[in-house]
This record gives C-alpha cells, sequence and structure tokens, in this order.
C-alpha cells in the first residue's frame, strides 16, 4: 500500500515496523505527533485480515490519538501500536517481552497503553524491557485499567448529548451498546444504575450474557443492534461500525460510545448531522483512558502518586468541552466533528502546552 500518500498518513512523524521471528511479534508503532509532548495510546492486537489493514489500523487510531490528546489538554501528543494476532489464542510473556523491546527502541518518543485485546498483564511483560508503559498496576503512580475512567467520561458524554437531543434525562432513556467488553461493560453498569433501559450485542457470548445477567440487558444478535428501538446508539467495538447503511437503520438521534473512529467516513458525519442527530465526537468522549495513562505518566515523571483529583479535574473540564461542542454545532450549523477537529487542530498546532 501507499504509505505517504495514503490517506490516513496525515503528516505522521514517523511509522515503525517490528518483527521478532522467536515470539512471532509483528507490530506496527505510528506516531503521529509529539508537538504537545511525547505520543501516548493504547496498543492494540488483533487478528488483521492483512498487513495494510493493520497499517491504516495504526495511521487511524494515533492521528485519533493526537486529536484525543489535544482537546482533553495533555501534555501529549498521538500515537499507537497494533499487534497482528489473535488476542485469545496468540499472547505469551515472550511476545509482550518483544513489544516491549520495541518499544523501547522508539526511545521515548511512545508511551505504551491497553486497548482492545491487551490487559495490564500483558503490559507487565513489556515494561521489563522499557519504561515507556503506562495503564499498570503494583506501583505508586500507577492507574490501572483506563477502561472504567473510559466509561465514566462516555457515560457523561451521554448524558449531555440526551439532554441536548431530548430535553431529558437518563431515566427511562433505552440505550443500545455495541460490544459490552471493558468499556461498553462498565458503561452498562452505570447506564443501569442511572434507571437507562439497556439492549446489548457482543459477537463474544460468554461476556455478553455476563453482561446481560447483571444488568438485566435485552440482547440481540450482532447485526440487529441498529435496528433497537433506543434512544442512544453507543458504539463500543471496533471503529466503523456507523455507515451510510448502518445509520439509516438507527431509530434515536444519539451517537455516543466509547469506540475510536466509529464513522466509517466523514461523508458520515455529515450525513449524520444533516438528519439532526447528536453526535458526540469518539476523539472526545472517549477521552477519559488517556486522561487517566496520562495522570501515570505525569506521576512517573515527577515521582509522584497517581493523583485521582488530577484525572477528576481534567475529566470534568473535557465534559465542559463536549457541551461548547455540542452548543457550537447548533450555533455554528456544522457537524460536532468538525468542530472537535478544528480544536485538536489548533491546540496541536499551538505546541507544548504552558505549564
Ligand atoms: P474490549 O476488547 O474489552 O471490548 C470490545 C468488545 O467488542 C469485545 O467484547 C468484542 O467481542 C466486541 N466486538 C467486537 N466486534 C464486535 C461486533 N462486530 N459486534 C459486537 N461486538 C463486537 O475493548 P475495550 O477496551 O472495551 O474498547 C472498546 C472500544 O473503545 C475500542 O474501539 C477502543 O479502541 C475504544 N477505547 C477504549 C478505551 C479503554 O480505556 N479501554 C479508551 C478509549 C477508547
Amino acid at each position: 500500500m501507499p504509505l505517504f500518500d495514503h490517506p490516513a498518513f496525515d503528516g505522521h512523524e514517523a511509522v515503525h515496523a517490528f518483527y521478532d521471528g522467536e515470539s512471532g511479534l509483528k507490530c506496527f508503532i505510528a506516531v503521529h505527533s509529539t508537538a504537545r509532548g511525547p505520543s501516548s495510546g493504547g496498543c492494540r492486537m488483533w487478528a488483521y485480515p492483512s498487513d495494510e489493514a493493520a497499517l491504516e489500523d495504526a495511521l487511524r487510531l494515533s492521528r485519533a490519538m493526537s486529536y484525543k490528546c489535544a482537546v482533553a489538554d495533555l501534555e501529549l501528543g498521538g500515537g499507537k501500536a497494533v499487534i497482528i494476532g489473535d488476542s485469545r489464542t496468540q499472547k505469551t510473556p515472550a511476545l509482550f517481552e518483544a513489544f516491549g523491546r520495541a518499544v523501547e527502541q522508539v526511545a521515548g518518543r511512545y508511551w505504551a497503553a491497553e486497548d482492545v485485546g491487551l490487559t495490564p498483564g500483558d503490559l507487565a511483560h513489556a515494561r521489563k524491557f522499557t519504561r515507556y508503559v503506562a495503564g499498570l498496576d503494583g506501583h505508586p503512580a500507577a492507574s490501572g485499567d483506563p477502561s472504567p475512567i473510559t466509561a465514566d467520561g462516555v457515560f457523561r458524554g451521554i448524558e449531555l448529548a440526551v439532554r441536548r437531543a431530548y430535553g431529558s434525562g437518563l431515566n427511562g432513556a433505552t440505550v443500545a451498546i455495541q460490544g459490552v467488553g471493558h468499556v461498553g461493560g462498565f458503561l452498562a453498569d452505570r447506564l443501569k444504575a442511572a434507571g437507562a433501559r439497556l439492549v446489548i450485542t457482543d459477537v463474544n457470548e460468554p461476556v455478553l450474557r455476563e453482561v446481560a445477567a447483571r444488568t438485566g440487558a435485552a440482547v440481540v444478535p450482532p447485526l440487529a443492534i441498529f435496528d433497537a428501538e433506543a434512544q442512544v446508539f453507543a458504539p463500543c467495538a471496533m471503529g466503523g461500525a456507523v455507515t451510510l447503511e448502518t445509520l439509516g437503520r438507527l431509530k434515536g438521534r444519539v451517537i455516543a460510545g466509547g469506540a475510536n473512529n466509529p464513522l466509517a467516513s466523514a461523508e458520515v458525519g455529515r450525513a449524520l448531522f444533516e438528519k439532526g442527530l447528536t453526535f458526540a465526537p469518539d476523539y472526545v468522549i472517549n477521552g477519559g483512558g488517556i486522561i487517566n495513562v496520562a495522570a501515570e505518566i505525569r506521576a512517573l515523571d515527577r515521582n509522584e502518586a497517581y493523583d485521582p483529583a488530577w484525572v477528576e479535574a481534567k475529566l470534568s473540564r473535557l465534559m465542559l468541552t463536549l457541551d461548547e461542542i455540542f452548543q457550537r454545532s447548533t450555533d455554528e450549523r456544522r457537524p460536532t466533528h468538525e468542530i472537535a477537529a478544528g480544536i485538536a487542530r489548533a491546540r496541536i498546532a499551538e505546541g507544548r502546552p504552558s505549564a
């Protein structure tokens, strides 16, 4: 595939490919921007159908991380790692040790954390070979699994979006969640506690059954989630869920969830705006996890302990930004994703925030 001319390349500072024959590691580390600080972003392990698909995912996700860090006003840039492989069958300590050596070679321009397919335990193996790993357990600066904080932000963002679209709260609203893994599972718990009704799906049957049992959610097959009678569609699985076709099937007026890059194209963003839907841009609503990771990086740099109050202050500010984006979308008659991208690009152009 072409690299420099690829639509997702978008001025990446560096794209690294690593191979380790003994462990079977095949991975890309994409560094989109370090203008605001070292790049950071989760590492995803996925059975990509081709190297091209993996590289494209890394590029798209790392650019989203630049935007996410900028909108959350963090002293971090955007990067992402993808490991090609099936996380259910191909994970070994040696694989993650090799990944740690790869991260070390990027020499601090990329901090890894977990994303789809990885746990803090996997990253602990990587940490033996590099200090540039966050989202771990077991040391004073450790921030642990970022998913609960991500889900917290997504929950608050859904509340804001529902208030904007329907003028009401979550009590009695129906939310359709696609993917009830780490983020979607915690989100389901929060929504249930707020009195929302849930319709859920997942391709992983045991996970689906467990979340349904504890939340009382109605379960539908994966493709039926787009037809659910729900006010909110919350994509919490992989990217690209909302296409022109699936958009036409949604019954509600809100799209807001944890998944990165949920819109299949910019055209979809425009189409949903023209239909009058409220879309919470992914890299705004799901920024809680990177804020949590940033708290760990900050604490490590300062030799301090993880500070939950700093995380809460950043997350609250981010939710105000999300609400400002909704307001500007109404006032300026422009899609939310265009407004959010404008904020992100302006902050990246400004460079490193002054302390
Ligand atoms: P996860 O792997 O724990 O959960 C994803 C779930 O989606 C899995 O249970 C999987 O079986 C399911 N799934 C995959 N394809 C599906 C499909 N076609 N239909 C239905 N279900 C499907 O991952 P996660 O950490 O919960 O992340 C979910 C999304 O949120 C990803 O897009 C991720 O990049 C994004 N995200 C996660 C975090 C975080 O803190 N974990 C932060 C920001 C963004």
